[in-house]
């Protein structure tokens, strides 16, 4: 049988096509599943994204890419091939990729996860006979808090440091989860600052109609300015680094999907863990992968062995696992930290 997509050395392959999904190599065309730097890279011939994808995609690609876009939903067809974008949930402007040959169908996912997010549009599962899924959270461990809760824990420890004298500085991945926490902080509190990684992706954000609460710049220097109650949002690359000293007395905290494992928020060295993810949650993973109605299921990242033993053992789907050039980042720290280190400093990322 041949394969509508191949794994080859320069990633995701559609041979009839003649178009690549998230190359990790030089590429005449790719289609991207969203911007973080696993699924984004530069020098590509050209991208094809959503037009909410296009502003958060061009300052990581640089201002001479070629970035074509479709809106969600809408076929085009690329050399005979039906293509089209469908909601992932993940960050703004993030797709799974539908592809149609010949009465086949195959589903990208990228990352994904379920629930509203008002940052971003809302998943919906795509029918196919082949679902490509990614299984960062795959294990029957990981299960998500509704985030409503997961915002007033912030919110509620934000007000406490206040209180306290304290500047709150919350750690978040700067592409995605940094506009989503903000999006959810209670802005009446006191002021909300950003670092500049943030800044730029919150730009992005606002350029695509996504409305945040006001958000300054945080910064160098402002000798002598009173942070005094701030909320701070930094990239986890900025932990330890000399930008955090003008801010004095603060306490600090990470909002991660890994933050549901103890030892992670310690070796993260952070006073609060928040348990929040762009990703599936186990539920999610087979919810989801039910819903597309799928045959088959090739799973790529994280803990793919469990979920695949779990759907060729419980299911009707057949499973197999798919190497990627993932291989080895079981986590979304890799993905989503290594353009905020070349922002932030060179911390973080290579102690775990
Ligand atoms: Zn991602
Ligand atoms: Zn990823």
């Amino acid at each position: 049988m041949s394969e509508l997509l191949t794994r080859t050395d320069r990633g995701l392959y559609c041979e009839a096509g003649d178009f690549y999904i998230d190359p990790w190599g030089p590429v005449e065309r790719a289609v991207v599943t969203h911007a973080h730097a696993d699924h984004a890279r530069r020098g590509m011939g050209a991208y094809l994204t959503v037009p909410e994808g296009e502003p958060v995609l061009r300052p990581r690609m640089g201002a001479e890419a070629k970035i074509d876009t479709v809106p969600y939903g809408e076929p085009i067809t690329i050399n005979g091939v039906r293509v089209s974008l469908h909601p992932a949930g993940h960050i703004l402007g993030s797709a799974q990729v539908r592809v149609e040959h010949r009465g086949e169908v195959w589903c990208v996912s990228g990352d994904y996860k379920l629930g509203s997010d008002r940052t971003c549009a809302t998943f919906e599962p795509v029918p196919c006979h082949t679902f490509i899924t990614e299984s960062t959270f795959g294990l029957p461990v990981y299960r998500w808090a509704p985030q409503e809760e997961v915002f007033a824990q912030l919110n509620d420890w934000w007000a406490t440091n206040r209180a306290d004298g304290k500047v709150s500085v919350l750690f978040a991945y700067a592409l995605g989860k940094a506009q989503r926490l903000l999006a959810g902080a209670d802005a009446s509190i006191g002021p909300i600052y950003g670092h500049g990684a943030v800044q730029v992706c919150n730009e992005g954000y606002r350029r695509a109609g996504i409305e945040l609460p006001p958000c300054e710049y945080a910064g160098r220097g402002e000798r002598g300015k009173d942070w005094d109650g701030a909320l701070v949002v930094a990239p986890p690359g900025a932990r330890g680094t000399p930008w955090l000293r003008k801010f004095r007395n603060y306490s600090t905290a990470f909002a991660s999907g890994w933050m549901l494992v103890r030892g992670q928020r310690r070796r993260r060295a952070v006073d609060r863990g928040f348990v929040m993810s762009d990703h599936a949650d186990w539920p999610g993973l087979l919810q989801t992968i039910a819903d597309t109605g799928c045959e088959r299921c090739l799973i790529t990242h994280g803990s793919r062995r469990v979920l695949e033993r779990y759907l060729n053992e419980e299911t009707n789907v057949s499973a197999a696992q798919l190497d990627t050039w993932f291989e080895g980042e079981s986590d979304d720290r890799g993905e989503e930290a290594d353009a905020e280190m070349a922002d932030a400093g060179n911390e973080g990322a290579s102690n775990e």
